[in-house]
């Protein structure tokens, strides 16, 4: 190819929206090829050696795709899934997970948890560059209609689809704002959130709400809530984060 050919043709590949891929992969030669391949083509790549640092990873970088090995360490690779799955602010990521031979049921598994593809290790660059593409091009996806989007802690029932909050079992009238704010620190428990992240997160979009005072909404809230005030903690100095019930 002529030398100026490949100069424009380079050029060309740069000038383009970088879309940014997450790849969680514990497997360092493998990792190594994924990176540099998807590097190669212009993607900005971020790895992730474990599944809880991948998680952390996709929730940080909010990348356009993710590509997720099925067998990790601390986290494997399905419980990333349905975790990014379950969360509304990283649900409509595409995944790809990424298993060895023989791994089938679980693949299957991975795609009920909401995979949108898989590959079957070993593949080839090539193979891997036009499956990213193929999901690429099918753009970040639309929530299913009518798809419950429930969060659930013992008697605390938060279901954004069907826009209720139930303390055991006794339906408490909230408004969008605190639903919001309580399905995204619910979804992830045990982490804390500074009060700015929270009203870009949660409030952010909504031009409606006129009180952009998060403290406000976390008082109404927990006034609402009950027995399961407390489950909203104040991180002094910090912000909020919701109890990790889960924990223990
Ligand atoms: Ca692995």
């Amino acid at each position: 190819m002529d030398r100026s050919v490949e100069d424009e043709l380079e050029t060309q590949r740069f000038a383009m929206k970088r879309e940014t891929i997450v790849v969680v992969e514990d497997e360092s030669d493998i990792l190594d090829v994924l990176e540099y391949n998807l590097a190669r083509e212009g993607y900005r790549v971020r790895a992730f050696r474990d599944g809880e640092q991948g998680l952390d990873g996709v929730r940080r970088a909010n990348p356009d795709l993710v590509l997720l090995d099925l067998m990790l360490p601390v986290l494997d690779g399905v419980e990333v899934c349905r975790r990014l799955k379950q969360d509304p602010i990283t649900r409509s990521i595409p995944v790809i997970m990424l298993t060895a031979k023989g791994e089938e049921s679980d693949v299957v598994l991975g795609l009920g948890v909401g995979a949108d593809d898989y590959m079957t290790k070993p593949f080839s660059p090539k193979e891997l560059l036009a499956r990213v593409k193929a999901v690429l091009r099918r753009g970040p996806l639309k929530e299913e209609r009518g798809k419950g989007d429930r969060v659930v802690y013992g008697g605390l029932v938060i279901d954004t689809s069907r826009h209720e909050v139930l303390v055991d079992g006794e339906r408490v009238d909230c408004t969008a704002t605190e639903m919001r704010l309580l399905h995204f620190l619910a979804s992830h428990p045990g982490r804390v959130f500074s009060r700015d992240h929270l009203l870009s997160r949660v409030i952010g979009e909504d031009a409606v709400v006129l009180d952009r005072n998060i403290d406000v909404h976390v008082g109404s809230l927990r006034k609402k809530l009950g027995e399961y005030r407390n489950w909203i903690e104040t991180v002094r100095g910090v912000g909020y984060r919701f109890a990790d019930a889960t924990g223990g």
